[in-house]
């Protein structure tokens, strides 16, 4: 079968690539731990799972409006103005079907043929093939890890083009857990309203931070700043629900609309049964999303001082997120190997994994 040109420039996840080659090994009988995929490994809190069984047993088994329940979105705005300190109507908000529909949504909205899109480096592999699937060409911006990995404003003004539409910053970041501060923000903002550029500012881990740095939205910096960002966020890595797929994206009005209509013939709607469970999600305090916090905060310490014992291995101490992101060239260049793939082929090979 021939297939088209747009799925045949797609590369596949290699962090997919990565859990199915962990979990054949598991399989196998082999004591391996799966470090793939971004996935906290509790299961949803007892009380969400527990409103989503009373939804079904109440008959919410149905279609809903295409952008989502309005309990859910006011949920969401009330989200926003609490934590983040913004006033969306529900008319900006739009619940999708986990927060990489919300993108994927937002750049079909966006994008026409040969926009370019910024996106700093290193990032979540998603985010270049859900650009070039919407028609645009992502323009990667190598960052420095002696500035923790961040774009710096000067950065983004040399990659700009008059062909330049969006720029897409993480924060939390996955894969470095670095925060961006306010003033970073202010700086990097005020080029994008210089160019006219659209931010798409993906905010799924704010909930999963360990020091004191606060999570800051792009959209909170000015009213400019906000007209011209759509904040992305979900409830899959702060309550453990990635499997109940919803994510939101809030937004201009006109871009939240055409959003929706893209929603309304592709997905229909977001699960039923999940919107509900993520009401639940938000309409409750719960110790447990404490707990697991604290626990991948523990684990980041352990893991943080194992990796720094390491001989040529050192690494910049994440702020959020659930990742670390170690500097291996020295450890490569000491074995002798000339890439981080080749070395890590050989040391699954000397463990007879390979
Ligand atoms: N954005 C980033 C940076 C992510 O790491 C992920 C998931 O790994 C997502 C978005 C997608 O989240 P969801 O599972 O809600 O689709």
């Amino acid at each position: 079968m021939k297939l088209s040109k747009r799925v045949q420039t797609l590369t596949p996840s290699s962090t997919l690539a990565i859990s199915a080659k962990a979990q054949a090994l598991k399989k196998s009988g082999e004591d391996v731990i799966s470090l793939g995929v971004g996935e906290p490994d509790f299961n949803t809190p007892a009380f969400i799972i527990e409103a989503a069984v009373k939804a079904m047993k109440d008959g919410q088994t149905k279609y809903t409006p295409s952008g989502g329940i309005v309990e859910l979105k006011e949920a969401i705005a009330r989200k926003f103005k609490h934590d983040n300190h913004l006033d969306y109507t529900l008319d900006e908000i739009i619940v999708t079907t986990g927060a990489k529909h919300a993108l994927y949504t937002a750049f079909q909205a966006i994008l026409d043929e040969g926009d370019e899109v910024i996106i700093p480096a290193p990032y979540w592999v998603s985010y270049t093939e859900q650009v070039k699937l919407s028609g645009g060409i992502p323009v990667i911006v190598e960052t420095e890890e002696a500035n923790d990995f961040k774009l710096t404003a000067d950065q983004l003004e040399r990659a700009i083009t008059d062909r330049t539409k969006a720029l897409v910053i993480n924060s939390p970041s996955n894969p470095t857990g670095m925060m961006y501060t306010r003033n970073e923000l202010e700086k990097i903002g005020d080029v994008c309203l210089k160019h006219n550029i659209i931010i798409v500012s993906d905010e799924i881990y704010e909930k999963l931070i360990y020091t004191n740095v606060n999570h800051v939205s792009m959209a909170e910096i000015s009213q400019s700043l906000k007209n011209q960002t759509i904040v992305i966020n979900g409830v899959s890595k702060s309550h453990a629900m990635t499997g109940w797929r919803i994510g939101y994206a809030a937004g201009p009005k006109s871009l939240i609309q055409a959003m929706t209509n893209h929603a309304s013939h592709t997905t229909s709607n977001p699960t039923t049964i999940a919107q509900y469970a993520a009401l639940a999600a938000y309409s409750e305090q719960s110790a447990s999303i404490d707990e697991m916090k604290n626990v991948f905060a523990e684990r980041l310490n352990t893991l943080y001082d194992l990796i720094e014992d390491i001989p040529g291995m050192s690494c910049r101490k994440p702020h959020g997120a659930f990742y670390l992101f170690p500097n291996v060239k020295e450890v490569v260049a000491m074995n002798g190997f000339s890439s981080t793939d080749e070395w890590v082929k050989h040391c699954l090979k000397q463990r007879k994994l390979l």
